[in-house]
């Protein structure tokens, strides 16, 4: 998203944080992606290997003035995943989402407290995050709360949820793990947006994502 000049402050963070509490309880029912554990994918050669979980996502929808309903990916191929940072609060920008003179939203938002994801688009819609027609038709585009200029917003607990959440829309879509493929909205052709920015941690991210963490584990025989 564009940016503001706001400071966040403590306050506001958890302000942020009661606020989605309130917001998941109502949406309880919503959240089936957290019981399945594990997907197994079919290949071509008849070998089956294990694909990502989907974490716990959260359905909010946008307004349906602010994305286009499509069937991907039969339309078209998903190809990308646009990493942005909203440069609002979670609460406000849902507010930008929901509301239809906006012409904006997202597929995926991630908290900055607790890694709380809400889904704002269905994936085989086109969510307008990019700001160029021919990428927002090939990708998922996941916003995170924050602003570029103020890791703090970056927990741990965002980096994990989001890399999670990546990791299964590449295996369900074939896309590649990699920088060609998950992209920061900067790296959109023709953009002037900046985010994710020079302070998110690609190295890390990338390293979830690819399931480093465990990768490690294994390493020490654990
Ligand atoms: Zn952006």
């Amino acid at each position: 998203m564009e940016a503001h000049g706001r400071t966040p402050t403590r306050r506001a963070l958890l302000r942020s944080s009661a606020y989605l509490a309130t917001a998941a309880t109502g949406l309880a029912a919503t959240g089936l992606a957290a019981t399945a554990a594990t997907a197994t994918t079919a290949h071509a050669d008849g070998r089956r290997r294990r694909a990502a979980a989907y974490p716990p996502t959260h359905w909010i929808p946008a307004s349906t003035s602010n994305y286009r309903v499509s069937d991907r990916p039969t339309a078209y191929p998903i190809d990308f995943i646009v990493i942005h940072v909203t440069q609002e609060t979670f609460p406000d920008a849902m507010k930008i989402f929901q509301d239809p003179a906006k012409q904006v939203s997202a597929h995926y938002m991630v908290a900055s407290a607790d890694g709380y994801i809400g889904q704002f688009v269905r994936e085989k819609d086109v969510a307008w995050h990019a700001g160029n027609k021919d990428y927002n038709n090939r990708s998922i585009g996941i916003e995170h709360e924050g602003w570029v200029d103020e890791p703090e917003w970056f927990t741990d607990e965002m980096y994990a949820s989001s890399a999670a959440l990546t990791a299964a829309v590449c295996d369900r879509y074939g896309i590649p793990k990699n920088r060609d493929h998950i992209i920061g909205h900067v790296e959109v052709p023709g953009t002037d947006h900046t985010d994710p920015g020079p302070l998110w941690d690609w190295d890390r991210y990338m390293e979830l994502v690819n399931g480093g963490a465990r990768v490690t584990r294994a390493h020490r025989g654990v």
